[in-house]
């Protein structure tokens, strides 16, 4: 364990997680301060003076500068000045998830992906809640992994949901079972629109693994493959558990004949019928695999996986079905902030849709989802910022684009578009912040709306 007792430690950007670290190291005996570019909320303002640590707002001071090591809040971005002061010093820099692993004591089961992470690090959660194993849920997903660390066991488990920002700056991060679910174009701004520079970071998850971690991997993405066969070369590597819903992996689970198999040291077991999975879709599958996975690598009995993986209902705003009303199906998707998540939500459905599509454009490349729409699309009601791009790549695609000037509008619209039997989808693949507070809030306007009808 690192020593952080009597040390000035600068904490960059005043969010969630550098808060939490900064509470963290205090209690831990540092002096740590906090410093943001921007301005501190007055309720975090009050959090830190409460605990008596120093911040500053809208400058790096030079106190700020001078730190023995730099910890990073995941919003603050490798191109800032205080970043780059810092790796021009030779000086280090931590992310928080770093830090907060000195100081760990549970067995950490790490899951991250471009797309799925909340719905798996829920979907192990709900699975350990039926086996009776403790746990603690952290990270990108509520309450930052700092926040908990004082509670942490060995007989607890601590499930991290953790974002490929939290990756960049980790030096000792061990996680026993790291995952990784799908490597797709997403946060491109933040890499120097360098993919591999956002792969890189992901892959960074398995950086100080040895040979009694695990580590669970999507066979079917053709990055993480390559990253498998590479960890498989080293002497120290974790040993690697793949999950595919196409072909059938050495180790690990995949499906034959409509069955999910759990392979493991050679041992074929059959674990149940896809079909009796409780949510639908493909990339559901590949959760509930992985899911099932780290279960395994963690000694729960099947009985319980089964249990858990027919009975897990999903998390709210990814893909949930709102209401049936004039014979239509409502869902909603507002999770959905890129183009790789619509792919998955379009192909979990094979009956006529109206999707609602936009908000502010991240640089999508729409025409990724051309195919499935020409298939299963007859309306687009574009919404937000992206109306123009949406509209100029898709328009030509679909027998209706409609435009909408509010969520309420555009539920509308979509009303009047869809006829029986029909499902009305917003998978919007942009962010939401042109409208919306965030993508629970555009989510709920959603479902307001529609129950509004
Ligand atoms: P994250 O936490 O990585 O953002 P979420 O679980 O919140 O992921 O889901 C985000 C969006 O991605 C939702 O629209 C969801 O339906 C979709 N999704 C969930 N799992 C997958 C997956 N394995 N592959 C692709 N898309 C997925």
């Amino acid at each position: 364990m690192r020593q952080v007792e009597g040390r000035h430690i600068v904490i960059a950007g005043a969010a969630r997680s550098g808060v939490a670290a900064a509470r963290l190291l205090k209690r831990k005996g540092a002096i740590p301060f906090v410093t943001d570019s921007g301005s501190i909320s007055g309720t975090i303002q009050n959090i830190l003076n409460n605990e008596n640590i120093g911040f500053e707002q809208n400058m790096h001071s030079d106190k700020a500068m001078t730190g023995d090591f730099l910890v990073l809040s995941p919003g603050v971005p490798d191109t800032s000045a205080i970043v780059r002061g810092y790796i021009k010093k030779n000086k280090e820099v931590f992310s928080e998830v770093e830090v907060a692993s000195w100081f760990c004591r549970s067995p950490i089961i790490a899951v991250t992906g471009s797309n799925g992470k909340t719905s798996v690090a829920s979907w192990i959660a709900h699975t350990w809640k039926i086996a009776g194993k403790e746990y603690i849920l952290a990270g990108n997903i509520g309450m930052a992994f700092s926040d908990f660390v004082d509670v942490t066991s060995p007989k607890k488990d601590l499930l991290l949901e953790i974002s490929s920002f939290q990756l960049d700056h980790i030096n000792s991060f061990q996680p026993d079972i790291s995952m990784i679910l799908n490597i797709t174009p997403d946060h491109l701004d933040r890499y120097q629109n360098d993919f591999s520079l956002y792969a890189a970071s992901k892959l960074n998850i398995t950086a100080n693994q040895s040979n009694s971690d695990r580590f669970i991997y999507n066979f079917d993405d053709p990055i993480l493959s390559e990253h498998a066969n590479q960890l498989a070369m080293k002497e120290d590597a974790p040993q690697l558990l793949a999950f595919s819903s196409s072909s059938e992996v050495a180790c690990g689970a995949f499906v034959r004949n409509g069955n999910l198999i759990i392979k493991t040291n050679d041992k074929e077991e059959q674990l149940m019928h896809i079909g009796e999975i409780g949510l639908k879709g493909q990339h559901n599958l590949q959760n509930g695999m992985a899911t099932a996975l780290a279960a395994r690598a963690s000694e729960i009995n099947n009985e319980y996986i089964r249990e858990s993986l027919k009975s897990f209902e999903g998390v709210a705003h990814r893909l949930e079905f709102v209401r049936k009303y004039e014979g239509v199906s409502y869902f909603n998707d507002s999770k959905a902030t890129n183009v790789n998540s619509v792919w998955y939500a379009l192909s979990s459905f094979n009956m006529p849709l109206v999707l609602i599509l936009g908000g502010r454009d991240k640089g999508n490349d729409y025409s990724f989802l051309e195919k499935q729409i020409r298939e299963k699309v007859h309306t687009i009601v574009a919404i937000g910022e992206a109306r123009q791009a949406i509209k100029l790549q898709l328009e030509g695609v679909v027998p209706h684009f409609i435009e909408a000037d509010s969520m309420k509008d555009a539920v509308k619209k979509a009303r009047k578009a869809a006829k029986r039997g029909e499902t009305i989808l917003l998978s919007p693949a942009c962010s939401s912040f042109d409208m919306f507070e965030n993508f629970e809030h555009r989510g709920n306007e959603f479902k307001q709306a529609v129950l509004d009808l």
